[in-house]
């Protein structure tokens, strides 16, 4: 099905629904934010077919803590340029959307049992404000970050979209921002896809079709295809994240289902 195709079927069935979808959006390189790419296009264009949220919640593969969860309660989340060596154009980039103390602090006792606290001294990392910017150009509607505890197995992130799914059913978009395969020691660009990062992306795509997440959040069964997919698991957990928030009456959408710089799963997806 070609893009065109899938985001109007979106937006037909987000018509029907006073409930918020999930997103999960693969971000890639922080030059999508400058640059005219396919990726970019994508965003805007599902931005044009979401319902406008009263907040946006993010889970960034790039906000990391280790013991605890935080979430951000800050009222001007900052625009934090988390990169090194990118060109100047891209440090001039902001994301001045407000944030949402009070809904945050709500989402922090949401989470009480799974040790999330208060913070104000995160912003928005460039998981988030990378595309963002694209989804909702104007920076108008309230929007604050979660982070990932990496001291934390797989089954922990998909609980807390779980938790947090409720939220759906207030106006806040639940948007997880990371990569589905992200091995950046293994990049090559221009190079054809790895048979594991296709096959890690395929075993993922699957699992959300027919709804199974028991296979996705076992690190024994995955093994080593894991491994090769996540040297480093921070750009998958938000994917288990937005999987958690879903549930068996959603719809599922795909979009960018395909592999960046033969290592990197561009794969995004959205319930509704
Ligand atoms: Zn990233």
């Amino acid at each position: 099905m070609s893009i065109k195709q899938s985001l109007q079927n979106l937006k037909d069935s987000l018509r029907t629904s006073d409930r918020m979808p999930v997103v999960f959006l693969g971000h890639g390189s922080p030059m999508n934010a400058i640059e005219d790419t396919e990726y970019s296009r994508s965003w805007t264009a599902l931005g044009k077919t979401l319902p406008r949220p009263q907040a946006i919640l993010v889970v960034s593969a790039h906000w990391m803590t280790r013991g605890s969860t935080l979430v951000d309660v800050s009222a001007f989340p900052r625009t934090i340029y988390d990169f090194y060596g990118f060109p100047d154009a891209l440090y001039q980039e902001s994301y001045p959307a407000p944030g949402h103390p009070d809904l945050a602090k709500e989402v922090a006792s949401l989470l009480a049992s799974h040790h999330v606290e208060g913070d104000d001294t995160w912003g928005l990392d460039h998981g988030a404000w990378t595309v963002l910017k694209f989804l909702y150009p104007e920076a108008n509607v309230p929007v604050f970050q979660l982070s990932i505890d990496m001291t934390k197995d797989l089954p922990h992130h998909l609980e807390i979209g779980e938790a947090l799914s409720e939220l759906r059913n207030r106006g806040v978009l639940i948007l997880g921002s990371g990569n589905i395969v992200h091995n950046l020691r293994a990049m090559r660009f221009g190079g054809r896809p790895y048979d594991w990062a296709l096959e890690f992306d395929s075993i993922f795509a699957h699992s959300l079709e027919i709804g199974d997440h028991q296979l996705i959040t076992d690190r024994k069964a995955l093994g080593p295809l894991l491994q090769m997919a996540h040297p480093s698991v921070d750009h998958y957990l938000p994917a288990l994240t937005i999987a958690g928030a879903a549930d068996d009456k959603d719809q599922l959408t795909f979009m960018n289902d395909s592999i960046d710089i033969a290592s990197v799963s561009m794969r995004s997806f959205i319930f509704h």
